[in-house]
């Protein structure tokens, strides 16, 4: 089943203790697709500058994803400068830079209304919001976002997430969104506010989802605790930028590849997430996610499942 993403498709200067990346392909759109492009048909709306050149935009459509709804403007792309000297988990954001996504307007091409998974990653909710009222007939529709939306754009933001299937965001925006400290505590106002479900991502310490009742109604078995999926322990991470993003698109491509959405295929979904993530991580920007093959993906889902079995 086809996807539909809207999200930022980006220029990153990144700084981690393994060294420095000036200007190098990013974007949660962009990360987002590059990992659900393994599983299913992905689709990417999205706004650029004149700096996005064909040899950007061919780094997405090699993996077959489906670049017509990448609006060509005239200015500059946005573009985000980051680091990680402190901790590999939490970005430090030096610099945002909207630019040409300041005054976008999202047009769905006819050719994508047929799409059933809707991906909102991260951009202003307005945005998100736009492209939401655009696809009323979607099956499933989840979202991600940041402290950036969440501080200074939050009425907009709680309208997006009252429509969304399910939220991915990591412990930091979780516990800024509810306003709240403890993780548990927090799930369950976000959950009250509206996502049916919630996947709070910890780094390189897996992730857990919560459950409402409205997510699985009449499944309350296996639904009834959170579920917490690993990260694969690494001995080097190069660039933590994108993992979250390429969390989701393991985890909502692998969901978009599956016959129905059950409980259990989204648990699976989760272990996709952390090893499309894993990989985002050995290299600088998109450059491992772009030449991976399902056969290295899935011997990494079988170390993920080793990692946490129990006999
Ligand atoms: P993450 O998966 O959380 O590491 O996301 C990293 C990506 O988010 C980078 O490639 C950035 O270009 C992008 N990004 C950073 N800030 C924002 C923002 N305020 N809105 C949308 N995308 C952003």
């Amino acid at each position: 089943m086809a996807i539909l993403v809207v999200g930022s498709v980006a220029f990153d200067s990144i700084e981690t203790p393994s060294g420095k990346a000036e200007r190098c392909l990013g974007g949660a759109a962009t990360y987002f697709s590059l990992a659900a492009s393994y599983f299913t048909d992905v689709r990417v709306i999205a706004v650029v500058g004149e700096d996005f050149t064909s040899e950007e935009e061919n780094v997405l459509k090699r993996r077959g994803v489906d670049t017509r709804g990448i609006e060509h403007r005239s200015g500059k792309s946005f573009f985000w400068r980051g680091s990680y000297l402190q901790n590999l988990n939490e970005a430090q954001t030096h610099e945002t830079q909207l630019n040409v996504f300041e005054t976008f307007s999202p047009k769905i091409p006819a050719d994508y209304a047929d799409s059933e998974f809707l991906f909102l990653a991260n951009i202003d909710p307005v945005l998100q919001a736009n492209v939401r009222s655009q696809m009323p007939r979607v099956r499933l529709v989840c979202g991600d976002t940041m402290n950036y939306w969440i501080n200074d754009h939050r009425e907009n933001l709680e309208k997006v997430l009252k429509g969304l299937d399910g939220l991915l965001i990591n412990d930091g925006e979780a516990k800024l969104l509810a306003k709240d400290a403890n993780l548990v505590r927090a799930a369950e106002k976000i959950l009250s506010s509206g996502p049916k479900s919630l996947v709070v991502k910890h780094g390189e310490y897996g992730a857990t989802a919560f459950f409402s009742d409205r997510m699985f109604p009449g499944e309350t078995k296996s639904v009834s605790v959170p579920f917490r999926a690993p990260a694969l322990p690494l001995s080097e991470v190069v660039d933590p930028t994108g993992a979250g993003d390429s969390f989701a698109g393991g985890f909502f491509g692998y969901l978009a590849s599956q016959k129905d959405v059950t409980p259990a295929a989204f648990k699976r979904a989760m272990f996709y997430g952390g090893v499309m993530g894993s990989f985002a991580v050995e290299r600088f920007g998109t450059e491992r996610l772009q030449a991976l093959t399902r056969e290295e993906i899935d011997q990494r889902f079988g170390l993920f499942r080793e990692l946490s079995h129990l006999d």
